[in-house]
């Protein structure tokens, strides 16, 4: 699953805002488990055969399932299906009606006869709901009677048995029928093969889905609506690409990459693509950013690429895109067995996402990625006690940042540890032996080592059942009688609970007047000194060269050394490590000059995004001339950043007209929202003049529009509140709504009416604008959000992402802004 948090964002979202949010989410979670182990079954689920009908306007769904079961113990006297707030109508087991009984999670259905161990028995369940959670209706109202009307599902992680009564965790697989019977006129996407669609007396349609391996119930999905289909054939599987009506132009854009990432995967893994198709659906109001259903990926609308901006986007989809098809191997023909082993899904699909851009963009961006990564997931300081496999669920936290970030930086050690060879011959061996099963850690431990003869035990002691990561102090001395760098490395990290000292290869590169040398050594002491022998004084030392290993360093380095290493060093993680550096020296002309340099001539854009940030971090006309020299980059994702850097200089009197020029003439998109950002953040004198022109500005996907309005709420001018309640009203365009309330929650603060507004918005059915509001309620700091937002916390029925969104809220209305 890509985390709703994590979905990709209009380049005008503001970055800061997202940032926190992943911070406190990083104690959020995907999968309120209720059940830390695997289940004891009592019998095999083999086939499930659901035929779903619906009451499009009640938002009520009446089925027929028939379950084939085998009994895996004797005296099996009854058979529980989880179930939740489903009417069971009737049960029949083996064609003859039987008696059954209802608890608030489960239905059990009593046998004539115990059954022995082996013995195999159908059921067939008559029921009807009107599920809150499972499966949703989106569809068109009052407000916005244009909405395409869409039904869809969501079963990770415990949330299939809202519409299907069934056996519900993943320590089991079946295969699976969905039948769905819909309006002629709709699109229905399900796992597997379409088998038939049949046309039905009363002028609907009925569609036969047939998925033949087996999966894990939580992967079932049915979509069906007002949809529109694009078909494509790979290598003999049907791929089919479906979006809402009206949305076919970005069809092309967002998924033209698909059989390029199929054939690398396929490929690289030595296993092919294992399902009898590939559909991505993209759906209105998704509940998360996307869904690796069996064969059968359901996306938010969120990532579609709109044609106008794509070529402004440097990833636009993929990196959804790539992260759900990963799932196909990993997570789907191979399953976690439990939520304590959930990184075995979305470790590998958060490093498959990486390895796709390697591919695509190439190592440097890949490097960086990681180099971001880390540092996010080094601030998230609740993950940092915490091991990868963990079975504490008790605060409902799961700890998304260990289970994706985390993971997929141990997947790349691992790459790192055994060589490309070892590690594509290790996986690949890995997915054959466990095809079609449920695994846990051990199981993938055991497939390196048969496939490599590489023991990874202690590897997966210490970074996946262990917890934390190094945190490195290096200290540097030269000494010119010996020609020797001596360098003392300490681990600083507090060794207790699961945090250990860390046992890692570390390559120390050096570089002199004559040129450079790299040395491996091992560090796994809590403090230790090596001598490097040099052929004169070093210009450069890079610690941990190309940033290989998980960690944080404190490595004081003078000025001039780390200019040279910006200019100079290989790899894209240690020319950005540099910049970072910089970013805190003081008047210090040849520094401001390096950073300048690379901010307009580094060959990597990433370095000149760090050397920007730099600059308007150090202030000072100096600075911002070399942010303005930077200011013609021919790279959009590096222009936007040269823009907000501008923000930094308040005292220019020039700056609002440079900005407000480049709001009216950047060719980006992106960079124009970026503008008005800084325009409202400087508070420039004709800022709301211009800010509320911008507002009635059409450009694709309301860019420029959603970008005023949040630039509205940074500028804090109370003539903005009703424009804001205007766009954040129901009926106008969900991402205008979102971008009005996030700028509501940050004008006025004593207004009342805007807090009574935000909290009316907690009560409505459209998942964003409701996210949006939880945020901007926490960001306000008005009590008295608190109790509506508290009552909404207890509500059972909230999606996965929701409940870490309210947390997040309440825990900024309760924690003073210093000590957040
Ligand atoms: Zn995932």
């Amino acid at each position: 699953m890509t985390r709703e948090s994590q979905r990709p964002r209009p380049a005008s979202a503001p970055i800061w805002c997202t940032a926190l949010a992943v911070a406190f989410l990083a104690n959020s979670s995907p999968c309120r488990a209720d059940d830390p182990y695997a289940r004891s079954r009592d019998y095999d689920l083999q086939n499930v055969r659901t035929h779903l009908w619906f009451d499009i306007e009640q938002r009520r769904v009446r089925g027929e399932v028939s379950e084939n079961i085998a009994a895996l113990r004797d005296n099996v006297s009854a058979l529980q299906f989880d179930s939740v707030s489903l009417t069971i109508e009737s049960v029949a087991v083996d064609g003859r009606a039987a008696k059954f009984s209802v608890t608030p999670d489960k239905l059990v259905v009593a046998l004539e006869h115990p059954a022995a161990r082996g013995e195999k028995h159908e059921i067939l369940i008559h029921y009807q709901g009107q599920p809150k959670k499972g499966l949703y209706f989106i569809l068109p109202d009052k407000n916005y009677p244009q909405q395409p009307k869409e039904i869809w599902t969501q079963g990770e992680a415990e949330d299939t048995r809202y519409y299907i009564p069934l056996y519900d965790y993943p320590n089991d697989r079946t295969t699976s029928e969905m039948i769905l019977t819909v309006p002629a006129a709709w699109i229905t996407v399900s796992n597997g093969r379409l088998v038939g669609v049949k046309d039905e007396a009363d002028g609907t349609k009925t569609w036969d889905w047939k998925q033949s391996e087996p999966l894990s119930t939580y992967l079932i999905s049915m979509v069906a609506g007002e949809f529109v289909e694009r078909e494509e054939t790979w290598r003999g599987i049907p791929l089919r690409f479906v979006v809402p009506r009206g949305r076919e132009s970005t069809i092309e854009p967002t998924f033209k990459r698909t059989t390029e990432m199929l054939d690398y995967f396929s490929d690289k893994l030595g296993v092919p693509y294992p399902w009898a198709q590939y559909a991505q659906t993209s759906v209105d109001d998704f509940v998360e950013g996307g869904m690796e259903n069996t064969s059968a990926t359901t996306l938010t609308t969120h990532t579609l690429e709109n044609p106008k901006l794509a070529p402004e986007d440097r990833v636009g989809g993929d990196d959804v895109t790539s992260h759900e098809l990963a799932h196909q191997w990993f997570g789907d023909l191979v399953t976690c067995k439990d939520w304590a082993s959930l990184w075995l899904n979305e470790g590998f699909a958060d490093y498959f996402q990486y390895l796709w851009t390697e591919r695509r963009y190439g190592a440097d961006d890949a490097d960086f990625e990681f180099w971001r990564d880390q540092t996010e997931w080094m601030r998230q300081v609740r993950n940092f006690p915490v091991p990868i496999v963990n079975r504490d669920f008790t605060d409902s936290s799961e700890y998304e940042g260990n289970i994706y970030d985390k993971a997929g930086w141990v997947v790349r050690m691992l790459r790192e540890k055994l060589g490309d060879d070892n590690f594509f011959r290790g996986l690949h061996h890995y997915l054959e032996v466990n095809r079609g099963e449920n695994v846990v850690t051990a199981d993938l431990q055991k497939a390196i080592e048969q496939a490599t003869a590489i023991n990874v035990d202690k590897f997966f002691d210490q970074w996946v059942f262990g917890a934390g990561a190094p945190k490195f102090e290096v200290t540097y001395a030269y000494d010119a009688s010996t020609r020797q760098v001596n360098l003392g490395f300490r681990q600083t990290q507090k060794v207790e609970g699961r945090v250990g000292l860390f046992d890692v290869p570390v390559e120390i590169e050096i570089a002199t007047a004559s040129g450079r040398q790299t040395h491996t050594v091992e560090l796994s002491e809590a403090s230790q000194t090596i001598s490097f022998p040099t052929d004169g004084p070093p210009l450069m030392v890079v610690f941990d060269k190309g940033d290989k290993i998980l960690k944080s360093v404190d490595f004081k380095k003078d000025p001039a050394m780390l200019s040279y290493q910006l200019k100079n060093a290989e790899t894209t993680p240690d020319r950005a490590d540099a910049a970072v550096a910089l970013s805190s020296v003081r008047n210090d002309p040849n520094a401001l000059a390096a950073l300048g340099d690379a901010a307009q001539h580094d060959p990597f854009w990433g370095v000149r995004v760090e050397a920007l940030r730099a600059l308007g971090k150090i202030g000072g006309p100096d600075a911002e001339k070399a942010v303005l020299a930077a200011g013609s980059d021919p790279t959009p994702w590096v222009r936007d950043v040269a823009v907000r850097a501008l923000g930094n200089f308040k005292d220019d009197p020039s700056l609002p007209s440079r900005l407000s020029n480049i709001a009216a003439t950047d060719p980006a998109y992106r960079v124009r929202s970026e503008a008005l950002g800084a325009l409202g953040a400087i508070k420039a004198p004709d800022a709301f003049e211009e800010l509320s022109a911008a507002v009635k500005t059409d450009s694709p996907d309301d860019m420029i529009r959603d970008a005023a309005l949040r630039a509205l709420g940074t500028l804090g001018d109370a003539r903005a509140v009703p424009i804001l309640m205007e766009w954040s009203q129901l009926g106008k365009p969900m991402e205008g709504r979102q971008a009005a309330i996030a700028g509501l929650g940050r004008l006025d603060k004593t207004n009342k009416e805007i807090t009574r507004a935000l909290i009316s918005y907690l009560n409505e059915p459209y998942f964003d604008a409701r996210n949006s509001a939880i945020f901007a309620l926490g960001e306000r700091g008005d009590p008295d959000a608190i109790a509506p937002l508290e009552e909404m916390l207890k509500n059972s029925e909230l999606t996965l992402s929701t409940g870490p969104y309210i947390e997040l809220a309440l825990r900024m209305l309760k924690t003073p802004p210093a000590t957040r």
